[in-house]
């Protein structure tokens, strides 16, 4: 069975401060059991070292929003992958919509980025998703598709372990309009099936696919009760620990059911 995630993107938000009480908030107030369901904190950059001492000696992961595919050196700005590993990553986001959009991120940059990241030891989030007009034209799988193709381009297989898919449809993403749970469905057992046909049923099984878009306490538990949708990746409602501690607990509950 897939282990189910929830991962809070706290994207350009908080200071010092307040990402340490969310943190602190966060570990205290989850009662759910550790053991169903995989929690991972990425604060902005400069926070992550607080927060990787403040979750330290707990379940609770930590991982970039975002990695260089290049090693250190004269790259103004970038975090190397040995920096993120240094800090207490294990994990990082690579290819999201707000990187996509306002970096001019490319499928080969993307690629890049998940080939030295796995290469040096981190795992990925890989964040795919169509845009409105995509969906609107009944585009969405053929985007999937150019962003899945292109993502693993040259992978070998045991790549994909240290992968986690997250469908964020770019129309969900911090608009409040979530997808229908079979939106989500449908999409996440498309993304499988490109898994299997391409690396085979097994890898594909046990490939973990998160959904991204307006998750919110209120509406997790009918998304994360999906065959196909094996955790969440939230943004906004991740800055609140009472909503995202509510989100873990949907997770706990939706495991059971499947
Ligand atoms: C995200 O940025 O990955 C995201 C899913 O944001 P939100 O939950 O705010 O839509």
């Amino acid at each position: 069975m897939r282990k189910l995630m929830v991962v809070g993107n706290w994207k350009m938000n908080l200071t010092s401060s307040t990402a340490s009480e969310l943190a602190v908030q966060i570990r205290d107030g989850s009662t759910t059991n550790t053991n169903t369901v995989e929690v991972v904190f990425c604060p902005p950059a400069p926070y992550l070292k607080l927060v990787s001492g403040l979750i330290e000696g707990t379940s609770i992961g930590l991982g970039g929003q975002d990695v260089s595919g290049k090693g250190p050196g004269a790259f103004t700005g970038e975090t190397a992958a040995e920096m993120l590993l240094d800090v207490g990553c294990k994990w990082t986001i690579i290819g999201h919509s707000e990187r996509r959009t306002y970096h001019n991120e490319t499928d080969s940059v993307i690629n890049q980025k998940i080939k030295r990241a796995i290469q040096l030891g981190l795992n990925v989030f890989l964040c795919v998703g169509e845009k409105k007009e995509e969906r609107q034209n009944n585009q969405t799988e053929a985007l999937l598709e150019m962003q899945l193709n292109g993502a693993f381009t040259d992978l070998e297989t045991s790549a994909l372990e240290r992968i986690v898919i997250a469908y964020e449809p770019v129309w969900a993403i911090g608009t409040g309009l979530v997808a229908t749970n079979e939106q989500a469905e449908a999409a996440h057992a498309y993304i499988r099936s490109w898994i299997s046909t391409r690396f085979g049923a097994s890898v594909a099984g046990d490939m973990r696919i998160l959904y991204g878009g307006s998750v919110k306490a209120d509406n997790a538990l009918g998304l994360l009760s999906q065959p196909n949708v094996d955790g969440a990746l939230v943004g906004g409602a991740s800055l609140d620990a009472k909503s995202f501690n509510s989100i873990i607990q949907s997770a706990a509950d939706s495991s059971s059911t499947k």
